[in-house]
């Protein structure tokens, strides 16, 4: 009841101070983005009010959002997971449950919304990212898959509506705090040379290719330094993540893949370093915790307070560096080949998206996930898609060859 009398209260003082408010949606709250976001905006209610929270079909998580936070909105992209949140919320609950991704798109793109936090995982995050980045939010890009599939798309759709695109990968927000402000979006003409982008390794660094046939779902899922939802988890143990990544940094900081190098760091300390032409080397570093890039996001040009621990470099004692090995993890080889091709990344995303949901579902080996991979690649014709719809097309051609490939690997094989 207090709690309730204090949000109503911060309400009211809200609405006196609505230009200086930030208005905050937050894509995939039930996610580890998402609930990492809200625990940053709970430090600051000052600063940001929680407009509308979203997910899938986690209604019993979105229940416990929903009551600690009381947004003003609460969507389940699934109808029936809606209905049934609706029906479980008590009826003095001020937050209104809406269903349906049109529901999520109208509150990415709602005109008293600020601030839009783009952590719904995979392709299905496109759209409502999409609408955020066209009427011109600032826009926290953690869905690196709707950027990276979309690409061009995506970038001009960002340009034409004004949005301030702030990335919230680790890496790319390392970048982005050690390239000029001035010259953002144009690094090479700030004597940038390269462009080191980290990598962990993932839980299987220093595996050969013939010791990760066997892995499970549990082991690829448990990452030595990041908790993280499943889907990217996946990606980091195969490298496949630090292809999206490369593809991430190309288009925001207007690069080539050649100007960017990958550097094994097993200790996730530097988040990404870059190298200017005479001879300095800006790195980010801090301990692995992914508040500190959402807090950045949310406050840039300023900072504030994450709830992050100090990083203590003497316990640390020691950072280490390799090369990546590309022929125990050929995913990162594939990716820098489709960053060549028109569509190939798109192409490239919705091949690892369906293997890797094969995969946490038993019916395909981790080293199967490049072969579904590498044929997609090879079969589905490579074109730019000139618009959303070219790039759903594109996806979706792209979806069903890899299905295929799936379930003879599976007929082949028996899967796992
Ligand atoms: P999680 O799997 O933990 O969360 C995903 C969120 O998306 C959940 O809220 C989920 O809802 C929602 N969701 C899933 N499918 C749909 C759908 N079809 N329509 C609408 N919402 C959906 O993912 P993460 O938080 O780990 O990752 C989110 C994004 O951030 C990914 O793109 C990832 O690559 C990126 N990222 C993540 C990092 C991390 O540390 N986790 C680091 C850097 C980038 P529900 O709970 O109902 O399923």
């Amino acid at each position: 009841m207090a709690c309730a009398l204090r949000r109503l209260f911060l309400r009211w003082v809200y609405s006196l101070r609505a230009t200086e408010v930030k208005q905050v949606v937050v894509l995939g709250a039930t996610g580890s983005i998402g609930l990492s976001t809200l625990d940053v905006l709970n430090r600051h209610t000052d600063r940001f009010n929680l407009h509308t929270i979203t997910a899938n079909r986690s209604v019993e998580k979105m229940l416990e959002l929903v009551l600690a936070y009381e947004p003003q909105q609460a969507i389940m992209a699934c109808p029936d997971a809606a209905e049934e949140l609706a029906s479980r919320l008590p009826v003095e609950s001020p937050t209104r449950v809406l269903g349906g991704e049109q529901a999520l798109i109208d509150a990415a793109s709602a005109s008293d919304v600020d601030v839009v936090m783009a952590a719904i995982v995979g392709f299905a995050g496109l759209r409502p990212t999409l609408a955020a980045a066209e009427h011109g939010k600032r826009l926290l890009l953690a869905n690196k898959e709707a950027l990276v599939s979309a690409g061009g798309v995506f970038m001009e759709a960002a340009r034409a509506g004004g949005a301030t695109l702030l990335p919230i990968d680790s890496e790319h927000n390392a970048m982005f705090q050690c390239i000029p402000a001035n010259s953002r979006g144009r690094p090479y003409t700030a004597g940038v040379e390269k462009i080191l982008l980290t990598a962990s390794g993932g839980p299987f660094r220093g595996r050969s290719r013939s010791e990760l046939a066997g892995v499970t779902p549990e082991q690829a899922c448990a990452h030595p330094n990041w908790s993280m939802g499943r889907k990217i988890s996946v990606d980091s143990a195969t490298l496949l993540n630090k292809g999206l990544e490369l593809a991430e940094a190309c288009w925001l900081f207007d690069c080539t893949p050649d100007d960017i190098d990958v550097v094994v760091h097993p200790q996730s300390i530097i988040h990404s370093l870059v190298r200017y032409d005479d001879g300095s080397v800006l790195a980010q570093l801090g301990n692995p915790d992914m508040r500190t890039p959402i807090a950045y996001g949310l406050s840039w040009p300023e900072r504030i307070d994450a709830g992050v621990s100090p990083l203590d470099l003497i316990s640390l004692a020691q950072l280490d560096f390799e090369a990546p090995d590309l022929d125990a993890f050929p995913c990162l080889r594939l990716a820098q080949e489709a960053i060549t091709q028109p569509g190939g990344m798109c192409v490239l995303n919705a091949a690892n998206e369906i293997a890797v949901a094969a995969f946490l579902e038993g019916q395909l080996t981790f080293t199967g996930i490049d072969k579904v991979i590498a044929h997609t690649l090879e079969k589905v014709p490579s074109v730019e898609p000139e618009n959303l719809e070219g790039v759903e097309a594109l996806d979706g051609r792209a979806r069903v060859c890899a299905q295929e490939r799936v379930e003879q690997l599976e007929r082949d094989t028996g899967g796992v």
